[in-house]
């Protein structure tokens, strides 16, 4: 290898007087071949053997750039690890950012068979280049010193993604269960994620495109929810019907009925489990509204009063736990408490009722059975 060197570094040294010489030498030879030029035969094949290495075509790559060859090399790869070192260089020169750092110019290697003197090694394929080791160099030399017309660029993709959040909205709802003027925060909302994708591309080290490629919401907005109370105002319950407060059976309708030895108006319905005990079990709001009991209240037990506004409340009672507040604003479905047996009971049972201007009515025709798993009477 060294030796193919120091040969490369006479070729190259001697190319220009070498080729004159091998020009006299042809045109001696066509004009003159009889004469032999006045030179002796081992000097004519001195000089042919000379010219015959000088011009050797030796299988090998080329490197291109935008057209114009600078070097061939005997292999590939040795082109390739130099382009890609002078990438590196060329991204520290720049001061280019993090990212996929390429050339800009037009790169061929081409296989075929070059001339000896047209091959250079990787270290001086870099130096052609313009990395001189401490210093560099903008201008391309091809390998026999002459400048070329294209200049190295550096292209810079980089891929910057990043979590955006999205605003939530507010609703607010009017309500006569409140007073004017009177405002709960019923549900708080929650922020949005929107997720972005920029490909960012640099040319040395210059910011020139910014292409939003990717844009997906991974988490909607959810609203958060005001109710605003107004004499006036729409009600909370409008014409519809109100869930059920507990997904069991009826063990007691609304009207009369004997217990403990008395005939009695029962003024509410009775809720049980389906499959033997509901002790504990949750009860829910039937409908959206505010919390204006929650407290003992004698033979109720632990009582719970939901205002739906329209003059309308639910009652839930005998409870073995209360999980609201008075002023609490509940959104129907919503767990208000846990069944139990406080008060006067015979066992552990939902009391439900519907006070309309608060007297306690038949609560059946105000709920929506249609998932109603016992026997509706
Ligand atoms: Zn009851």
């Amino acid at each position: 290898m060294e030796s193919f060197r120091v040969l490369n570094l006479f070729r190259k040294m001697f190319r220009p007087c070498m080729g004159i010489l091998a020009a006299v030498c042809m045109a001696v030879t066509v004009v003159a071949t009889p004469a032999n030029c006045g030179y002796t035969a081992s000097q004519t094949a001195q000089m042919q053997s000379v010219q015959a290495s000088l011009y050797a075509k030796t299988e090998g790559y080329g490197f291109y750039l935008d057209g114009e060859f600078v070097a061939a090399s005997d292999s590939a790869e040795d082109i390739r690890s130099a382009l890609q070192s002078i990438t590196s260089v060329l991204a520290e020169v720049y001061g280019a950012p993090e990212g996929e750092h390429s050339l800009q110019n037009d790169v061929a290697i081409i296989e075929g068979v070059y001339e000896g003197d047209d091959f250079s090694d990787e270290k001086e394929l870099l130096s052609l280049l313009g990395d001189k080791g401490s210093s560099f160099d903008f201008t391309v030399k091809n390998v026999y010193g002459a400048p070329i017309n294209s200049s190295l660029s550096l292209i810079t993709k980089q891929y910057v993604s990043a979590d955006t959040p999205i605003a939530h909205g507010e609703v607010v709802q009017t309500t006569d269960a409140l007073a004017v003027g009177e405002t709960v925060l019923v549900k708080e909302g929650t922020d949005g994620v929107r997720f972005e994708r920029y490909a960012n591309t640099y040319i040395n080290g210059v910011l020139t495109e910014n292409v939003l490629e990717c844009s997906v919401v991974t988490a909607e907005p959810v609203d958060s929810l005001l109710w605003q109370g107004t004499e006036q105002g729409a009600s909370l319950m409008c014409a519809e019907k109100m869930m059920l407060p507990y997904d069991g059976i009826v063990t007691s309708w609304y009207g009369y009925r004997t217990l403990f030895g008395r005939t009695d108006l029962h003024n509410g319905i009775d809720f049980a489990g389906l499959n033997g005990s509901c002790y504990g079990d949750d009860i829910h709001a039937v409908a959206d509204g505010i919390v204006t009991y929650a407290d003992w209240h004698g033979n109720y037990g632990l009582k719970v009063v939901i205002d739906h506004g329209n003059g309308i409340s639910s009652l839930y009672s005998h409870c073995s736990k209360i999980t609201v507040s008075v002023g609490d604003a509940v959104l129907a479905g919503e767990t208000v408490a846990k069944i139990g047996n406080t008060g006067r009971v015979t066992g552990s049972h939902l009391h439900f009722g519907v006070l309309v201007n608060g007297v306690e009515c038949n609560p059946e025709p105000y709920l929506d059975w249609t998932s109603y798993k016992g026997i509706h009477k």
